[in-house]
């Protein structure tokens, strides 16, 4: 049946150590998504028709050690940035069947290329931060696939397309007695249709016991 639906597109996610406090560099506690211009459906179809000429349609940049209040006791002097863009699994589907961690000059020179371009994004909104990079790496498609299990690299699972929302079995109870489903997928995408998710699949494993929970959780 998942032959029936699209998985969600694949990306890529530069992970940045830096060398001081999220205080000292002033690093937000909220997430920045940046578009090259209010036009996204036309941005994604000509960064994916000319990777390498074309503007980046998306740039999500997150402040992890920022939200994080015992950040800087496990790791004083320290802080991390996140950043995550469009990586389409076809770029590097060449390198699929080889080991993680051994996938050859080629693969980390394509992968250090959008890297770059990432910490270009970043230093445009945050010019401070030059020279405070101290560690940084770029995760592809295939790392998804490698330590999440998602084949195709898709970051959020299913894709949300109308065929999706109409599957009758996207739901916790399966037709197989005591197997049931779970996470974004039976939900919507992303931490917070994940966690629904798994309150649905509880609620439903267990019944009427289930509903304080439910009730806990919506109501307090
Ligand atoms: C780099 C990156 C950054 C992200 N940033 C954000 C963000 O900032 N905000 C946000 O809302 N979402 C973000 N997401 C998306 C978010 O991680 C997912 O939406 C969420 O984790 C989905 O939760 P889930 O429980 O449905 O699935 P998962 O968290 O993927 O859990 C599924 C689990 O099942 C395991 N598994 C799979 N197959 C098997 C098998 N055959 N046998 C045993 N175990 C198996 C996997 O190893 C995994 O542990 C990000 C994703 C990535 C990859």
């Amino acid at each position: 049946k998942l032959g029936q639906v699209q998985r969600s597109m694949a990306s890529v996610c530069l992970y940045i150590g830096l060398q001081d406090t999220a205080e000292n560099l002033a690093l937000p506690k909220t997430n920045f998504w940046i578009y090259p211009g209010p036009d996204y459906r036309g941005q994604v179809e000509d960064f994916l028709a000319d990777p390498d000429n074309r503007d980046i349609p998306l740039t999500y940049i997150s402040f992890p050690s920022a939200k994080d209040p015992s950040f800087t006791e496990r790791y004083p002097g320290r802080a991390t940035i996140e950043i995550v863009a469009p990586g389409p699994f076809q770029w590097y589907q060449q390198w699929a069947d080889k080991p993680w961690g051994k996938r050859g000059e080629d693969y980390e020179a394509k992968k250090d290329a959008y890297a770059q371009r990432l910490l270009k994004k970043l230093y445009e909104k945050m010019p401070h931060l030059r020279g405070k990079v101290d560690y940084y790496e770029l995760s592809t498609p295939l790392s998804t696939d490698y330590f999440c299990r998602y084949s195709s690299g898709e970051i959020y699972g299913l894709d949300h397309t109308p065929q999706r929302f109409e599957q009758d079995w996207l739901k916790p109870k399966t037709r197989l007695p005591g197997l049931y489903l779970t996470g974004q997928d039976i939900m919507t995408c992303g931490v917070v249709g994940a966690m629904i998710g798994g309150l649905l699949t509880t609620v439903a494993v267990s019944g009427l016991k289930g509903l304080p929970l439910a009730k806990k959780m919506f109501v307090g």
